[in-house]
């Protein structure tokens, strides 16, 4: 992937790679581009994830029509995301 300007501040965006997924990160703000390729993997590579971490995390569930949304300070944030794993 060529190096690309950041579409929100225009500093240049250096080309990296996670658990072989390509993306480019913004050096400026930070901001992220995945390719839609990329995103495809990397959505298979988070349910993988979650089928080899045990029950206390699980996948970010779809949001629906109707969907309660969760109370306030629920619970403190324990479980870490693969997300997280990955860009944290
Ligand atoms: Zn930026």
């Amino acid at each position: 992937m060529d190096s690309m300007a950041c579409p929100q501040c225009q500093a240049q965006m250096n080309p990296k790679e996670r658990s072989e997924v390509h993306l480019s990160q913004c050096s400026s703000c930070a901001g992220l581009f995945i390719p839609r390729s990329e995103l495809g993997m990397l959505i298979e590579q988070e349910n993988e994830w979650h089928l080899s971490s045990g029950p206390s995390t699980q996948p970010i569930p779809r949001i629906v029509p109707g969907m309660a949304a969760p109370p306030p300070n629920a619970e403190p944030r324990q479980a870490r995301s693969y997300l997280d794993e990955l860009f944290g």
